[in-house]
């Protein structure tokens, strides 16, 4: 039988595994304090319970499956972490701090199956998906380093999270729920490239979660050229999704748009973006593609600002972050793929 994850045990996992061990049930509500309240998942830190049950919970239990790898810091302070898992694969998480706010940007699989042609997290297809422990591992991760709790979480990390939906649901429980993290939902971000099925399952989680949408594009050709065939939506369908997820969950969604020069950056666009937003009560997220292939380009400074100022101009309230710190977050996957590479070459 595989171990059960420390991150992810609930009170009573935790209260039939000390009764099992002799221990005094009073020992579950103590571990239960060092892992959502005091975010420590080594139990040799735990230094309130005795010896030999720290030992035997690093036996019975997944504890910490993973390990930082590398860090890189960008000169805004925005920082990347490569995490490394049990099974040597590596993800990347990021921590933004701005305007006394700090941000954990989480990653959901390892590899992307979409392939968006612009994103380095899809250049090699899909390893696997990562377990909820992996998930939540990456919040502790982020906090040991900053030595902070994020003020919000974003999955824009690598992977499509609602293509990995059961684990990414089941993270997001841990992550939520008053008796373990107790983060509010409302400070939550799910991104996803549009997966239409994934967006009512998370509507049926029926939380306050916020929806990021990345839409890209304003026409279905267009979209084509971004994302391949297989798992891309209708713009029409993805709407509509958008449409309910606002009305039965009660929160704006975001359009997310990668800004690819020559592909999506005309004022034409824009003008049809703003519409979208407008119709559909959506806030909009450019983000100016951060260059990963000969193939796309960012657009220059001047053509960012003016599309931005064509959907303001219309009331569309808009994101927009320009400095170096973004594109290191942008560029989620990155990271990952450089470890790859010096992998393969020192073979
Ligand atoms: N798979 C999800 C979440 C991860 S990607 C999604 O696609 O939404 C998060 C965001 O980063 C997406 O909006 C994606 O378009 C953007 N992104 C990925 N690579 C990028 C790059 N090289 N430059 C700019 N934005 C990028
Ligand atoms: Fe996957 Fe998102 Fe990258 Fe597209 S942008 S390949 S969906 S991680």
């Amino acid at each position: 039988m595989s171990l059960k994850a420390l991150a992810n045990c609930t009170y009573s996992d935790l209260e039939s595994l000390v009764s099992n061990l002799g221990q005094p049930v009073f020992r579950a509500k103590q571990i239960m304090e060092w892992v959502f309240k005091h975010y420590e998942l080594d139990p040799d830190r735990m230094l309130n319970l005795p010896l030999k049950l720290r030992e035997e919970l690093k036996s019975k239990l997944i504890c910490m499956s993973s390990e930082i790898k590398e860090v890189s810091k960008a000169s805004d302070k925005t920082t990347k972490l490569l995490i490394s898992l049990s099974d040597d694969e590596a993800i990347e998480m990021v921590i933004i701090p701005s305007h006394q706010r700090i941000t954990f940007c989480l990653s959901t699989q390892v590899g992307c199956p979409v392939g968006c042609r612009f994103c380095a997290s899809g250049e090699g297809g899909l390893v696997r998906n990562l377990k909820a422990h992996e998930i939540i591992e990456q919040l502790y991760h982020g906090i040991a380093h900053s030595g902070k709790f994020p003020d919000n979480i974003v999955f824009m990390g690598i992977g499509e999270g609602l293509l990995n939906f059961d684990n990414l649901a089941e993270a997001l429980e841990k992550i939520t729920e008053a008796d373990h993290i107790g983060m509010s939902p409302r400070r939550i971000t799910i991104s996803s490239s549009g997966y239409v099925p994934g967006i009512y399952r998370l509507i049926e989680l029926g939380k306050p979660f916020i929806l990021a949408v990345s839409l890209h594009a304003v026409d279905d050709e267009t979209r084509s050229e971004i994302i391949p065939g297989k798992l891309r939506y209708p713009i029409a369908e993805i709407l509509q999704a958008c449409d309910d997820y606002e009305n039965k969950i009660g929160r704006m969604v975001t359009f997310e748009y990668t800004m690819l020069a020559g592909v999506n950056d005309s004022a034409a666009a824009a003008e049809k973006l703003a519409a979208m937003a407008r119709g559909h009560h959506a806030k909009v997220n450019l983000i100016p593609c951060n260059e990963t292939s000969e193939e796309f380009k960012r657009p220059a400074e001047i053509d960012i600002l003016n599309f931005r100022d064509i959907l303001e101009k219309t009331g569309v309230t808009v994101m927009l972050r320009l400095e170096k710190g973004g594109k290191v977050a942008a560029a989620c996957g990155q990271l990952r793929v450089k470890h790859l590479k010096k992998t393969a070459d020192n073979d």
